[in-house]
Formats: structure tokens, sequence, C-alpha cells
């Protein structure tokens, strides 16, 4: 997930100018990319050591952290097997190729990786990929709080546009950061390891009593503040412990995105296990006894079943919930996965005939109210064309879920179009994306509720007899790709390091 960052930022916490702001005073120091690995801050070198025999091991679903984990259990010598129900690897990373044309492109899923996000751009690298800058430094990015557009230059002083109270004018936007994110985010870092499976101690309590909105407004924000510091796709409805944990982990300046496409990376790694990965492979059941482990899945119309010494289950809750699972495994974990909430996400991609909003100096990326935002996927290809892509998350992007295709289309060109007027005339062509009417994922990104942090915490990777977990919602990091690896490898190594499984 990602947050206050600049006019690029991460999955769900928008970048606003706070987040530039931010990485320009410095003072929220990011802890680095930790793992959840022993706080190791990227992936080892070299395969596991197997101190023990061989495993036979099924993974469910070839998103990131189950390649990440079928990567290592294979180097280390074991017997993989991963069942992924849709025909691609990937899962929530995907890139859109159609039906734009001069090699233009877009991310339906993962868009950017934070520079301290070491696990993602160390896999990248060992797969032989690069990386490149995923927003333009030198054209000015958007904000556009109540239909007004406001150029973000070093020299703009929002206190012009928003109604801040008198205490908030008078320290101003750095003051702001520094009193409702800065000092909490800190104190959140220094209260203890967050990758621990012991997080969160009990002195963060008060954290997750509320939203981040409530947070704030407890600590004398403004409603123009409130506005303010939730701009872009934000999720308003997560824990305040939960955003701050993102705050204080994640580094949003000069974001980075894969060269070519998020998606070389999951394809990379996917190649690399050809012939361990069974597509169209969708699992309807889970069952284990004393002895062993076994998925049920029906693949071509076939119902078959394969039985294995231990399980990595990384299929996003939202779908696990609907899965028979015999026996039926501690309450604590189906209130879990019952309970978790996936952020409402849609994406609308518009090609147009030139980027037009280059010329007036501006660099087609927004952060907006609303939970919204525009990124500008293209900026730097060749050619003339452009792509103008509407982020929108929340109620909002449950409205679009409701609207056809074509008026899908039309809203995000009247939507975008104000904030980039002159859409209508210069657009050519159009896609969507909604998470929710994604049959593998019914959602973008787990996000964690008040109380949720507290309560679900423990149980989100706790093994269930031979039946590990991963996945991003696992993860210290969840929503983001480095939350998807870092659980991938944080599971093989932990079924390598089992010597048995006891009942
Ligand atoms: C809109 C959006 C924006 C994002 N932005 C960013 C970003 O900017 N930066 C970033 O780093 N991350 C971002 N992320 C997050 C990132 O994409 C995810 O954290 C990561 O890809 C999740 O990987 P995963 O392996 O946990 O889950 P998934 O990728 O969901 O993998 C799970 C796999 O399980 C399969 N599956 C599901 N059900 C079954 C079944 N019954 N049988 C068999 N297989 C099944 C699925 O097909 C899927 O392949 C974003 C995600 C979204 C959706």
């Amino acid at each position: 997930m990602s947050y206050i960052a600049r006019s690029t930022r991460r999955s769900f916490l928008g970048s606003t100018l706070a987040s530039l702001l931010l990485s320009q005073t410095g003072l929220l120091v990011p802890r680095t990319a930790r793992s959840e690995v022993g706080g190791q801050s990227t992936p080892p070198d070299g395969p596991l050591d197997r101190h023990y025999g061989a495993k036979r091991v099924l993974i469910l679903g070839a998103g990131l952290s189950g390649l990440a984990a079928g990567h290592e259990l294979a180097q280390a010598g074991h017997d993989v097997t991963i069942l992924e129900g849709q025909r691609r690897p990937g899962g929530r990373v995907l890139t859109l190729r159609q039906p734009f044309s001069d090699g233009l492109y877009v991310e339906a899923g993962a868009g950017r990786i934070p520079p301290n996000h070491a696990w993602t751009l160390t896999y990248a690298r060992r797969f032989g990929l690069s990386t490149e800058p995923f927003s333009p430094a030198s054209l000015t990015p958007l904000l556009n709080i109540g239909g007004k557009s406001i150029p973000v230059t070093p020299g703009t002083d929002l206190r012009q546009y928003l109604d801040f109270s008198p205490e908030e004018k008078r320290i101003g936007i750095s003051g702001m950061l520094q009193k409702y994110v800065i000092d909490p985010a800190q104190e959140v870092a220094a209260a203890g390891d967050m990758t621990a499976p012991d997080w969160p101690p009990a002195s963060l309590r008060q954290f997750d009593q509320g939203t981040f909105a409530d947070f704030i407004r407890s600590r004398g924000a403004s409603a123009a503040a409130v506005q303010f510091l939730q701009l872009g796709a934000y999720p308003m409805e997560a824990s305040a412990l939960f955003i701050l944990r993102v705050l204080a982990t994640t580094d949003f300046k000069n974001l980075t995105k894969i060269k070519g496409g998020n998606e070389l990376l999951p394809a990379a790694i996917a190649a690399r296990l050809a012939g361990r990965i069974a597509y169209g492979a969708r699992v309807v059941r889970i069952e284990q006894d004393a002895k062993s482990v076994r998925a049920i899945f029906t693949q071509n119309g076939l119902q078959q079943s394969l039985q294995s010494d231990a399980i990595i289950c990384t299929i996003p809750f939202s779908i696990l919930k609907t899965i028979e699972i015999h026996p039926r495994f501690t309450s604590l974990k189906h209130q879990a996965m019952d309970q978790l909430r996936y952020a409402p996400v849609v994406k609308v991609a518009l090609q147009t005939k030139s980027r037009y909003w280059q010329q007036q100096g501006l660099s087609g990326f927004a952060e907006m109210d609303h939970s919204a935002e525009i990124w500008s996927p293209g900026w730097d290809r060749p050619g003339r064309s452009g792509i103008l892509q509407l982020y929108q998350e929340g109620e909002r992007a449950l409205q679009l879920d409701q609207m056809s295709e074509d008026a899908r289309l039309m809203y995000a060109a009247d939507f975008v179009g104000r904030v980039f007027p002159g859409l209508q005339a210069d657009r050519e062509r159009g896609v969507s994306f909604s998470w929710q009417h994604n049959e593998w994922a019914r959602g973008a990104y787990s996000e964690l509720r008040p109380g949720q942090v507290f309560a679900f915490s423990p149980v989100l990777a706790s093994r269930e007899g031979r039946i590990h977990f991963a996945g991003e919602h696992t993860s210290a990091e969840p929503g983001w790709m480095q939350g998807a690896l870092a659980s991938g490898y944080r599971a093989a190594k932990e079924v390598n390091e089992i010597v048995t499984y006891t009942a």
C-alpha cells in the first residue's frame, strides 16, 4: 500500500503534496524495507539451507507470493507443484497491453515500487529486469480538491486553498505533517519490530481504535487537514495503526516501475518454474489429516486431488473464505478470513492522440479527493500518443462497478477531462478493470479496519497444521509486491525448517 507521497504514490495511501513534502524534508525516516524474515532487509543470497529431507509441497496460487515460495523451495531441492486458477501467473500484478496502440500499456494492479522495497527490487534484478522512473520529475503534478486543480510546485502554499484552522495556518504544512503524521508514525515505529509475529505491542492499542481520520481529528486536525491528508486513492476505512505502519515503512521518493511492464517479474519467476505450475487449476477444497494434506481442484472440467507433505496457501482471504476446508481451521482464522476487507478499486485507462497536458508543463498525474487519482502511464514512451488513467478506490469504485463498460469510459473521460481539459477531443480508446469483479481476487488489497490490527495480526500468517500461509495479507507490508514476495520467502523458510508435522 502506499500513501502519503509525492505525485506518485503507492497502492493505497496516496502520494500527495504531503508525501512530496515528507520526502523533501526527510522528517520521516523509513524504517527500511525489512522483511518478514528476521528483520532482513533484502532476500538472502543463495538458496535456503536444507538440513532435512526434501518435502513434497503444494502451493496454491501463482501470484508473487506463491512464485517466490515456489522458487525458493525448488532451489532448496523440494518437490514443488503450484496450482493456479488462471491461465497466467502474476495474480494482482497485471499489465494490460490491449486495446492500446504504439506499444502503450497500463498496470491494472501493482503500479509503483518505492526505493526502499529491497525485496521487490532484488527479485527484479535477480531475474534480469531493470526499473525506470514511475513519473516525470521535470513536469508538474496536480492536486485536485473540491474540483479545483492546484499545481504542486515547491512554491505552492496550500494555505491559500484550504480552510485550515488558525493553528494549522500558523504551523504550516510541514508543522501539520509533523504533528499528524510524522510524530505518530515514529511512535509506532519505535514501539517494536513491525515484522515480529507478536506485533503490535499493547502500547499501540490506542492507534487501532479508529480510522486515520478519527485519529488526526482527535489530535485537533480541522476538516481541511483531514481532507488534505487523505488525498489520492486512500483507504478511508482502514485502522489508523494500519496506515501509520505504512507511513513508517515506505519511502515515497523516487518511485519506479519495471521496464516493459510489472508483469515481467511474475512471468520471469514462473518461467524458471516451468513444468511445476498447473494453470487453469481452481482449488475448491483443502483437507488434511495426521499424515498428509490434499488440495482438491478442477482442471479442464475434471475434479482432481493432489497430496503433499505441506501446503502453502496464498489464495486471498476474499476467495479462501468460499473454499471448503476440512477439518475447519481455528475459529479466529475463519473470523479473519470472513471479515478481512479488500479495498474496492476500479481503474479506467483512456488512450489519447497526444500528451497535450505535457505541452502545458503538466505531468498527467493528479491526487484528488474522494479516493481518486490520475496517472499517465506511457509518459515516457516514444511517439505522440499517451494515456490518462483514473485510479478510483472506495465508494465511487463500487458505483463504477454498477456501470456498463461504455458508461465507465464516459464517466472517466468526463471526470479526468475536468482535471486535464481537452481529453474529450483527444481520446481514442480505453478499457476499465474492476478488482471486485475479478473472480480470483474480489478486491484490490487487504486492509485492516479499526480493532482488526490487534484482533487479526496474530492469525493472518499462522500455520494451521500442514497448511502455511503467504500473500500480501499475511505480511507486514500488505498491499505491496514487497509484502507478497517477503511472505512467500517466509512461508518457504517455515516449510524448509520443519522436521516433522505433528497432528
Ligand atoms: C489496484 C492495485 C494497485 C496496487 N498497487 C501496488 C503498487 O503500486 N505497488 C506494489 O508494490 N503493489 C501494489 N499492489 C499490490 C500487489 O499487486 C499485491 O500485493 C501482490 O501482487 C499480491 O500478491 P499475492 O501473491 O499475495 O496475491 P495474488 O497476486 O492475488 O495471487 C494469488 C493467486 O491465487 C490465485 N487464485 C485465487 N483463487 C484461486 C483458487 N481457488 N484456485 C487456484 N488459484 C487461485 C489467483 O489467480 C492469483 O494468481 C496493488 C494491487 C492492486 C490490485
